[in-house]
């Protein structure tokens, strides 16, 4: 896992920009279930979930 940040033990985005930016990239190559929405944890990260409404503040 050098080299890539973790939280929560998901992959970690300090902006939502970034956060929204992968699940874009993730959401266009994916096939099968895949993350669906970004959310942020209490520890100011950003992630991305499959969970359409559960993990975080909605917005
Ligand atoms: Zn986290």
């Amino acid at each position: 896992m050098t080299g890539l940040s973790f939280c929560c033990g998901k992959k970690r985005y300090a902006t939502e920009r970034t956060a929204r930016r992968a699940l874009r990239f993730i959401d266009s190559v994916a096939v099968g279930r895949h993350p669906v929405r970004v959310y942020q944890c209490p520890r100011g990260w950003w992630h991305l979930t499959s969970q359409p409404t559960y993990g975080g503040t909605p917005r």
